[in-house]
């Protein structure tokens, strides 16, 4: 039977494919309800679906971002299937705007997967970033990392495998199992409270392996309702709010004219001016920063990659223990 909602030909065309995150990972849109043209439909309270063109729709949704009226992409709503290691969940579950159901491990078998990074992740301690990594980890500190997870993964696989054989409840069974195990959720969360998720996740300050999955998300978005997406990127993502003492040092270099902005003759501030102005060295370094050309990332799905439901339900069930017996 024909639909009567709005429907996104791109979504459609990934709807419950499997795309894969990390080693044993995936996202897939399991549904979703309503597209860009929901989000104007809901800001003008209207009767029915427009036939107002695609410009004037944007041009909306721009305007609603840029402004913070953010209700109206609420009424956008996705449902996502996960399997991400136990770490990331842990991260991930922190946004509390979103609907949850876990796989139960007192319920379930677990499957025994584990996430091992991959060499280019495998880094060190940033000096820079309690919470981040730097490069230059030699290739025997991490053959020798690798040995170590092989064994302990071994005596928690052993142990579980062990212990379910004995008939020991699954939820004991189950508590020694390290986060790199890897559990699934459905998520449900409308598109405004998805798109606070992707600019926290998406940025690199977030850890990579949460990263991964939020890129795959934000390609989702882009195929649901491109217009919001698009607005995101522009005025959440990439742009930055400006301070009161950053203003005012632009307001001393620039001037604006009559859909004209110009530079001051000559103008330019020394480090004196810029602390009187309220700047410290560090946001000195940070407006700088923000004054560099962004770049426009680009979340697009790698379609080739795509996997049917049937396929990742296999292998999710071949690693539970007795899969093979
Ligand atoms: C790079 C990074 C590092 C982090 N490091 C740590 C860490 O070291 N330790 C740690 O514990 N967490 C850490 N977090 C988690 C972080 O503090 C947030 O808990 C998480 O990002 C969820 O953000 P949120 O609360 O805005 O999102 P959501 O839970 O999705 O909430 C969305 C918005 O709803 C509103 N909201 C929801 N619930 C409430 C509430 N109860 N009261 C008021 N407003 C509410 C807020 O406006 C909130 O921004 C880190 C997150 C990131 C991205």
């Amino acid at each position: 039977m024909e639909t009567k909602r709005p429907t996104s030909p791109a979504a459609e065309e990934i709807l419950g494919g499997y795309f894969p995150a990390l080693d044993h990972g995936f996202v897939a849109l399991v549904d979703y309800m309503g597209t860009d043209d929901d989000v104007e439909r809901a800001a003008r309270v209207s009767y029915g679906y427009g036939t107002r063109k695609v410009s004037a729709t944007r041009g909306l949704v721009r305007y609603l971002r840029r402004h913070r009226h953010t209700t109206p992409s609420e009424m956008v709503e996705f449902k996502f299937h996960c399997a991400m290691p136990m770490f990331v969940a842990r991260q991930w579950i922190r946004h509390r705007t979103a609907s949850i159901n876990e796989y139960s491990a007192r319920y379930s078998l677990m499957p025994l997967l584990y996430y091992m990074p991959e060499r280019e992740q495998f880094a060190l301690q940033s000096t820079q970033n309690q919470q981040g990594r730097d490069a230059g980890t030699s290739d025997a500190v991490y053959a020798e990392a690798i040995e170590r997870w092989r064994s302990l993964r071994e005596a928690a696989s052993d142990g579980y495998t062990w212990m379910v054989g004995e008939d020991v409840a699954r939820e004991i069974a189950r508590i020694d199992l390290p986060l790199s195990t890897y559990t699934q959720w459905y998520w449900k969360i409308n598109l405004h409270n998805l798109l606070h998720f992707l600019s926290l996740r998406v940025d690199p300050h977030a850890q990579w392996e949460i990263q991964v999955f939020a890129e795959i998300i934000a390609g989702m978005v882009k195929r649901v309702a491109p217009l919001s997406y698009e607005a995101w990127v522009d005025y959440d993502l990439v742009g930055q709010p400006m301070s009161r003492a950053e203003l005012e040092v632009l307001s001393r270099l620039l001037v604006g004219g009559e859909q004209q902005i110009s530079a001051r003759d000559g103008a330019s501030l020394d480090a004196d001016q810029l602390k009187e102005a309220g700047l410290s060295p560090r946001e000195v370094r940070e407006l700088i920063a923000k004054l560099q050309a962004p770049a426009r990332p680009d979340f697009e799905l790698d379609l080739s990659k795509m996997k049917s439901a049937e396929e990742v339900g296999k292998t999710m069930s071949e690693a539970v223990p007795g899969s093979f017996e």
